[in-house]
């Protein structure tokens, strides 16, 4: 067995239809893996059952092939795989990498300085649960060294953990195991060996990167492109009111991503078959073309217009 050169995925979350700043992150993560002759996967992230939103998966991947994209092999649906993630915890048990975790959000919040995605873990239960407590969370025990990359568009990244993050969530309160858990599984099970995804991640590659070392799993390639936002710098979302994105002008709204991701389309291009607006955008893709830019204001209609 070979390892494939060039294995690639989208992985959405099924909370709600696709829009424009979705639409971006397949096209730039399709269009890497078909323009370096690799395999392109799609993984449903559907673990978080609370955030679902029923029909969406489905609507998702209608929407992907109205558009054209074609995947490689068979869609994966997180939620069928939790053995593996529990396999996984076990695994850092035993390397006592993993601990459980009492403490509510509240007393966290009331002394944890603040990181860069959200409180950082003061550490109460890290040598055993606090006294009185109830096991509530798995968290994974960082350390001081420092986790760095080179990101394909955004450049060098480096992260300390233990003070930017802290020992973090790895199976939640309601007993799902969390995303920054899954994902770190599924990219390396399923043999990714690059990871094309919206800029709102960089933060989190660097605890991904810790996951794989501990693991011994390989550490993919990254590429992580601009979040589109609205002229408010919101990302677009439904809470923006983002709106789903149409068939009706797929060539329309294509060439507008492919702009966004810093491709120059013919004007022409937004009216040839689909087919042809692929080839021509394979042919011309460059990551290195696209912003570097964490997030990128762009002027598309919302529900409002
Ligand atoms: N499911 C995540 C999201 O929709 C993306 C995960 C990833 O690409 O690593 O935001």
């Amino acid at each position: 067995l070979t390892a494939h050169h060039y294995i690639g995925r989208f992985a959405p979350s099924p909370t709600g239809p696709l829009h424009f700043g979705s639409l971006v992150t397949a096209t730039a993560s399709f269009l890497d893996a078909r323009s370096n002759g690799g395999k392109w996967l799609v993984r449903m992230e559907d673990l978080d059952k609370p955030r679902e939103v029923v029909g969406a998966a489905k609507d998702i991947l209608d929407t992907l092939e109205s558009f054209g994209f074609h995947w490689d092999d068979e869609v994966l649906f997180q939620s069928q795989r939790t053995q593996l993630y529990q396999n996984t915890l076990e695994q850092l048990q035993s390397l006592n990498l993993a601990y459980t975790c009492g403490c509510s959000r509240k007393e966290i919040n009331a002394s944890a300085v603040l990181g860069i995605d959200g409180p950082v873990y003061p550490g109460f239960c890290r040598q055993g649960l606090a006294t009185g407590k109830r096991a509530r969370t798995w968290r994974l025990r960082v350390n001081d060294q420092p986790i760095s990359f080179e990101d394909l568009i955004q450049g060098e990244q480096s992260q300390l953990l233990s003070q930017q993050v802290g020992d973090f969530v790895i199976r939640r309160g309601d007993g799902l195991f969390a995303y920054q858990l899954a994902v770190v599984v599924d990219d390396a099970l399923q043999g990714i060996t690059h990871i094309v995804r919206g800029a709102d991640l960089l933060d989190s590659t660097p605890r991904q990167l810790f996951l794989q070392q501990q693991l011994g799993f390989t550490t993919p390639a990254y590429a992580h492109v601009p979040i589109a936002t609205n002229l408010q710098g919101e990302k677009l979302s439904k809470q923006t009111r983002a709106q789903p994105v149409k068939l009706r002008d797929s060539g329309v709204v294509l060439c507008r991503v492919l702009r966004f991701l810093g491709l120059q389309p013919p004007i022409e291009l937004a009216h040839v078959p689909l087919d042809e607006l692929w080839k021509w955008a394979i042919q011309h893709w460059q990551v290195q073309n696209v912003p570097k830019l964490r997030r990128q204001v762009t002027l598309i209609p919302t529900a409002s217009d």
